[in-house]
């Protein structure tokens, strides 16, 4: 199994430790033809905003929509959620334009914009070392965005696997899954091995 990592900006460096930890060979994407033979892509955390106008300037974000759109397991966090969203309240930024769902940028105002909490994540029961015994998983929040809600008429439906307070954290579409928080810095790898799931499943 090989897995891009948008290496445009953000944690790049930290989504590829937890993967090859996972077992699984990464290639770093810059240019589209990174793209060629891979069978999930990770959107890091970053900023937005300058994310998607490099997606523009690298020729990668027809490319990564399209494949998207066909079937391709991504899996986003933090700006790689913004960024999957067909919906960012109050901007016109570029983005994928492939998740039914509304985001909410730098959300948790500015005394909260960066925290941590553990959390309960009943997706995760099933995954990994912690089969049966499904601990907490530490989550952390970087000036991070929620999901407000979702496009209930989308097919297939957005399925929330994390919400406080009304703030959806952790969702999932079909191919697609959204963090709001970032897995990859801490050791734990369930989250990404969630993701892995994913795209064994949906490998034809
Ligand atoms: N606030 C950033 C944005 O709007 C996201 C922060 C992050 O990725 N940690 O893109």
């Amino acid at each position: 199994m090989k897995i891009g990592i948008l290496a445009l900006q953000g944690a790049v460096r930290e989504h590829r430790r937890t993967l090859q930890h996972l077992g699984v060979t990464t290639v770093d994407v810059l240019y589209p033809a990174d793209l060629q033979g891979i069978d999930g892509l990770v959107i890091p955390g970053g900023e937005s905003t300058t994310m998607g106008k490099l997606l523009v300037r690298y020729n990668l974000l027809k490319p990564i929509a399209e494949l998207g759109r066909k079937g391709l397991p991504i899996f986003g966090t933090c700006t790689g959620l913004i960024l999957l969203s067909k919906h960012i309240n109050g901007s016109e930024q570029y983005r994928l334009d492939l998740m039914d769902t509304f985001v909410e940028r730098n959300a948790f105002g500015r005394q909260l914009a960066s925290f941590e909490a553990d959390m309960e994540i009943p997706a995760l029961a099933d995954i990994g070392d912690n089969a049966g015994n499904n601990t907490p998983f530490h989550t952390i929040f970087i000036r991070a965005p929620y999901i407000e809600k979702v496009d209930d008429k989308a097919e297939p439906k957005v399925i929330p696997l994390l919400t406080d307070n009304g703030k959806i954290l952790f969702a999932e579409q079909g191919n697609l899954l959204a963090a709001a928080f970032h897995p990859e810095l801490t050791d734990d790898t369930r989250v990404h091995a969630y993701f892995l799931k994913k795209v064994r499943t949906l490998k034809p």
